[in-house]
C-alpha cells in the first residue's frame, strides 16, 4: 500500500512514512494509491465484534506491511483501553430513525481521541523501532491540542508544541493543554484565530531547513493516519443497525473535514451509506461552496461551537483530489488560487461532489434550541456541535436510519450549554478538579521566525 500527494509532486510513501511526515513536500495531502475494499462477506462478519477488532479488520488493508498483525493488535489496544465505555463509540437513539453516535468517551470528552490515541501509539512504536526523536507542532481550534497532548505526554521520543489561538478557546480546552506537567509539552497562546495558527504551521513544514532541522512531524488532521482511525467507526455504527444489509446515512458536525472525509473513505471500502451530510456553523464556507460551486474565504465570526470556526477545511483538498480524478496539477492550481481568496469548481467536479455530500447550516440560535429542544425530548444533553449535526439531520431524516457524530461532551461546552438550557452540564467524576488544577502557556505573536526559534530553544533546553 502506497500513499501519494493530492499535489501529484511527493514522493511516494508507505504508510508509516505518511505517518510520520504529515503535510507531503509539495503542500499537498497524503492519500492512498488505491482505497482497498471490503467484501459484503467480510463486513458482514465483523457484526457484533469489540471496536479493537473492527478497528484492526477495517485498517489492517492501509498499512500494508509496515506492522505485523501482533503489533497492530497490540497498538489498537493501547489506544483504547483509556475510554470509559466499553463500546468505545456507543450508539444512543434520538427518534424513530435518527441515532447518535457518542464519540467523547476518550481521556479529552471529544472524537480526536479516537485518532490521536491510535496515532500516538503509532508514533511510539515506530520511533522506537527506528531510534529517532521527532518534533510534533499541532494547530488546534481547542479540540486537537488536548487530544494530541494527552497522547503524547511523558513519550521519550516526542516533544509536542500546541498553537492554539488565544482566548478562543473554551476554559476546559485550555485548561486540559496548558495543565499537563510533562516537561516534553508545550502549550502555545497564539496572538490570532485559528486560520492564523494553522497557517503558521504550514509555514513551519514549508520551511525545510526548520523542518529537517528540528524533525518537525505533524498530527493534524491533514494526518493520514487520523483520517484512517475515524474510518473505524463508520463501520461500527452502521453494523450496530444492520449494515451491510441495511443502509445507514451519516451527519458530521465538520470543520477541517477530516471526519466526513473518513465517512466517504469508509463508503468507498464498500460500506452501504446512502448520504453522508456536512454540518457547519454559521462558518460555513463548506456549505456554501455546496450550493454554488465557488469557495470563498470569509472572516471567521467566533461561534458557541469554536472546533468548527473553520474557513480553510484543509481535508476538503482529499475530496477534491477524488471529484479531479486525482489530478494533483488540478487540485495544485485551485490551492493557489485560493490562497488569493477563491476558486471555482468544474462543473463535473461539483456534480460529483453533490453526488457524495449533501449539506446544511445552523445558526448559532438554531443551534441553542436544538440543544433545549433535544434535552427536553430525549434528555440528551449535546454539546453544541453536535447539536449543529442534529439539527441539520434532522431536515435530512427519511426511512434510511441517520446516525448523528456527537463529536464532544457537553460539559466541554458548559457556558454554551448552560445558556442554550438552563442547566450546566458537569465534567465527569475523573475530571472533577480540572479547573483548579496549575496552567502551564506561553503566550507568542503570530510571527513564523519568533516562533521558529522559540522551538528550537525549548528543545535545546530539554
Ligand atoms: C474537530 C472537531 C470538529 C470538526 O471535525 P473535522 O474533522 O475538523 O471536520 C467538530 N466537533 C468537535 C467537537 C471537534 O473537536
Amino acid at each position: 500500500m502506497k500513499y501519494i500527494s493530492t499535489r501529484g509532486n511527493a514522493p511516494e510513501l508507505s504508510f508509516a512514512e505518511a505517518m510520520l511526515t504529515g503535510l507531503a513536500r509539495d503542500g499537498g495531502l497524503y492519500v492512498p494509491k488505491s482505497i482497498p475494499t471490503l467484501s459484503q462477506d467480510e463486513i458482514a462478519a465483523m457484526a457484533g465484534l469489540p471496536y479493537e477488532e473492527i478497528a484492526f479488520r477495517v485498517m489492517k488493508p492501509f498499512i500494508g506491511d509496515c506492522f505485523t498483525d501482533e503489533e497492530f493488535q497490540g497498538i489498537i489496544a493501547r489506544a483504547y483501553e483509556g475510554f470509559r465505555h466499553t463500546a468505545r463509540a456507543p450508539l444512543v437513539q434520538m427518534g424513530p430513525n435518527h441515532y447518535l453516535l457518542e464519540l467523547f468517551h476518550g481521556p479529552t470528552l471529544a472524537f480526536k481521541d479516537f485518532a490521536m490515541q491510535l496515532i500516538g501509539q503509532l508514533f511510539q512504536f515506530e520511533l522506537e523501532r527506528r531510534k529517532e526523536r521527532v518534533t510534533i507542532v499541532g494547530a488546534t481550534s481547542g479540540d486537537t491540542g488536548s487530544a494530541a497532548i494527552e497522547a503524547f505526554r511523558g513519550l521519550n521520543n516526542v516533544d509536542v508544541f500546541i498553537l492554539f489561538p488565544d482566548g478562543r478557546v473554551s476554559d476546559i480546552q485550555r485548561k486540559q493543554m496548558t495543565t499537563p506537567a510533562d516537561k516534553n509539552v508545550h502549550a502555545l497562546a497564539l496572538e490570532g484565530d485559528f486560520d492564523d495558527c494553522q497557517a503558521r504551521l504550514k509555514d513551519m513544514f514549508n520551511d525545510f531547513e526548520f523542518r529537517d532541522g528540528v524533525k518537525l512531524a505533524g498530527v493534524n488532521s491533514i494526518n493520514w493516519a487520523r483520517v484512517l482511525a475515524q474510518v473505524v467507526y463508520y463501520f461500527s455504527s452502521a453494523l450496530s443497525l444492520g449494515a451491510p444489509n441495511r443502509k445507514v446515512s451519516f451527519t458530521v458536525p465538520t470543520g477541517n473535514f477530516g471526519d466526513i472525509f473518513a465517512g466517504f473513505i469508509a463508503k468507498q471500502m464498500g460500506l452501504p451509506i446512502e448520504k453522508l451530510v456536512i454540518a457547519t456553523n454559521q462558518n460555513d464556507i463548506l456549505h456554501r461552496t455546496m450550493e454554488t460551486g465557488a469557495c470563498t474565504k470569509a472572516g471567521v465570526t467566533p461561534s458557541i461551537s469554536p472546533s468548527m470556526d473553520i474557513q480553510v477545511s484543509s481535508n476538503f483538498e482529499r475530496a477534491l483530489f477524488f471529484a479531479y480524478d486525482k489530478d494533483g496539477d488540478a487540485v495544485t492550481k485551485l490551492m493557489e488560487e485560493f490562497n488569493e481568496g477563491s476558486f471555482t469548481i468544474s462543473q463535473g467536479a461539483m456534480e460529483w461532489l453533490r453526488d457524495q455530500f449533501a449539506s446544511g447550516r445552523a445558526s448559532e440560535e438554531e443551534t441553542k434550541k436544538t440543544i433545549r429542544n433535544e434535552f427536553a425530548e430525549t434528555g440528551e444533553v449535546l454539546c453544541p456541535h453536535s447539536a449543529i449535526g442534529v439539527k441539520v439531520a434532522n431536515e435530512q431524516l427519511s426511512e434510511v436510519p441517520m446516525i448523528t457524530l456527537a463529536t464532544a461532551h457537553p460539559a466541554k461546552f458548559p457556558d454554551a450549554v448552560e445558556d442554550a438550557m438552563g442547566a450546566r452540564p458537569a465534567l465527569p467524576p475523573h475530571m472533577g478538579d480540572m479547573m483548579e488544577r496549575e496552567e502551564r502557556v506561553c503566550q507568542v505573536p503570530n510571527q513564523l521566525a519568533l516562533l521558529e526559534t522559540l522551538i528550537k530553544d525549548r528543545i535545546a533546553a530539554r
